[in-house]
């Protein structure tokens, strides 16, 4: 075990960019074109590396360093507590001198082609449409984006809606959410799968006025319908039955109620969406599997950061009832995630070791001296 103590933590930022710029949701402005991943590499005794995102200052990696891999694992899979600013580098440095993905590690098969595919959803398709006056021109906007998604391999769709909340008044804006589901639909197809995401921005009365002028679209969840309560989401899943609707009711990411995991045992909540970086992938590993337990499926949140999209995907080995990964598409330049794919609605997860990245030497040594730290 003293081969694998960790001898030196680098940490830097590196920006990346969307393909196109993200508006707004029912609750903040333009969420623009550019994003930024950290990433920590630790470097064991015997040069093995191990990368990932990760968000702690020079003096806690100061602490850290020296540290023996075994003691940052406990039970074997779950990296302890004190270890969690790192836990992500921690997983693909596992798996670096295991020569296996994390998803192996995991408990995770690749299929008869070699291949590990979760499922995933286009999750850009925000409030674009804000500059136009006319609601066929907004539809035909954003139902062109989900095309994009489309061709680039998705077959699921998040559309942000709660238009009304703050950018238009609630009426304009509540018709044009509608439009919008419908003319999304319309362009992805019957078999694609549709949500809907009002960042907390409706109220019950909308939501049933939104769901029932969107029945032909079919629904599959609304999430954050507005910010959670145990009567209101009892009284709307009593009139989804009534409806004979099957849309599910996700929430969790952001501050979520102290409460959320008790209604979702209660079966109030159907899709738990705690983001993948905060509480992080050991919770998470710990957590799924316990959903799992209650019937209750889990689709971890994650926006901005593009390595959420990559790690994502290996949560699906410990998680049955895993949904799927909200992918947020951006390139990293410096951050290799070539042997990652989208087809079909699957990530094509790499049979590659750890997370199956790499990064750019040059690239990486700049971002370290410019925007972050080393110690040794
Ligand atoms: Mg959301």
């Amino acid at each position: 075990m003293a081969m694998d103590r960790i001898v030196k933590i680098e940490w830097g930022r590196l920006p990346g960019s969307r393909p196109r710029q993200a508006g707004c949701n029912a609750r903040l402005g333009e969420h623009g074109q550019q994003v930024q991943v950290s990433i920590a590499r630790l470097t064991t005794q015997d040069g093995v590396t191990g990368l990932g995102r990760a968000w702690l200052t020079r003096e806690q990696a100061q602490e850290l360093v020296g540290l023996s891999l075994a003691e940052a694992f406990d039970p074997p899979r779950i990296v302890r507590e004190r270890f969690f600013s790192l836990e992500y580098a921690l997983y693909d440095l596992a798996g670096q001198l295991a020569r296996r993905p994390v998803y192996a590690l995991l408990g995770g098969q690749p299929d008869s082609t070699g291949a590990y595919r979760v499922p995933c959803y286009d999750t850009s398709l925000y409030m674009d449409d804000l500059h136009l006056a006319d609601d066929d021109l907004a539809a035909a906007l954003i139902a062109s984006e989900a095309r994009e998604g489309f061709e680039r391999g998705h077959r699921a769709f998040k559309i942000k809606v709660g238009r009304g909340a703050l950018h238009m008044p609630l009426e304009a804006g509540t018709r044009r959410d509608i439009r919008i589901i419908g003319a999304v639909r319309e362009a992805v197809g019957p078999q694609a799968q549709i949500m809907i995401d009002a960042n907390n921005g409706y109220n019950v009365n909308l939501v049933k006025r939104v769901l029932a002028e969107t029945v032909a679209a079919r629904v599959y969840w609304i999430e954050e319908p507005f910010h959670e309560d145990a009567r209101l989401y009892a009284h709307l899943k009593e009139w989804l039955a009534a409806e004979g609707l099957s849309t599910l009711i996700a929430d969790g990411e952001g501050e979520a109620s102290r409460s959320l995991l008790d209604w979702a045992q209660q079966g109030l909540v159907d899709v738990v969406q705690y983001d993948v970086f905060r509480p992080g992938f050991a919770r998470w590993l710990e957590m799924g599997p316990q959903l799992d337990g209650w019937g209750v499926r889990s689709a971890p949140h994650h926006y901005g950061e593009p390595f959420g999209n990559y790690a994502a995907g290996h949560l699906a080995a410990a998680v049955r009832r895993f949904e799927g990964v909200e992918w947020d598409e951006a390139t990293v330049p410096g951050l290799d995630a070539s042997a990652y794919a989208i087809s079909n609605g699957c990530v094509n997860v790499p049979n590659l070791p750890g997370w199956g990245l790499n990064l750019d030497e040059e690239t990486y040594r700049r971002a370290v001296q410019e925007s972050g730290f080393a110690v040794e």
